[in-house]
């Protein structure tokens, strides 16, 4: 049987919907639009090096490393970092989601690249 690219998205079940409403709170639903807006990339570089961006809402980028758990935009410095009072932002629970619901888009850049956006600044 041949699937269409379309299917291979897993579909999130009403039940895990409600979970993740219930633990995350509306940074759930903000973060399951992301996914469906397609907006969180896997960018890798050859020396192996990778990272994810993510286009927020108002078409900024910013940039999450997964695998220290932070994310460069304003409301993980503030609600997360400063406050404590949430777990993640909506940009991090979007790279989890979308890497579950397998829609995440892959790029590969040149090291040079990766080393701009790994030292990029935040306005
Ligand atoms: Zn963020």
């Amino acid at each position: 049987m041949i699937r269409s690219q379309l299917y291979q998205i897993d579909i999130v079940s009403d039940e895990h919907l409600l979970g993740l409403k219930c633990i995350f709170g509306p940074t759930a639903l903000h973060a399951l639009d992301l996914v469906d807006q397609r907006s969180v990339t896997h960018v890798t570089s050859p020396s192996g090096r990778s990272t994810f961006q993510v286009t927020g809402s108002s078409g900024k980028v910013y940039t999450c490393y997964k695998t220290c758990h932070f994310c460069s935009c304003p409301a993980f410095s503030f609600s997360v970092l400063r406050r404590n009072d949430s777990l993640m932002c909506k940009h991090i629970l979007a790279v989890y989601l979308s890497q579950a619901m397998r829609c995440c888009q892959d790029l590969s850049v040149s090291d040079k690249q990766m080393s701009e956006i790994l030292l990029a600044k935040e306005d």
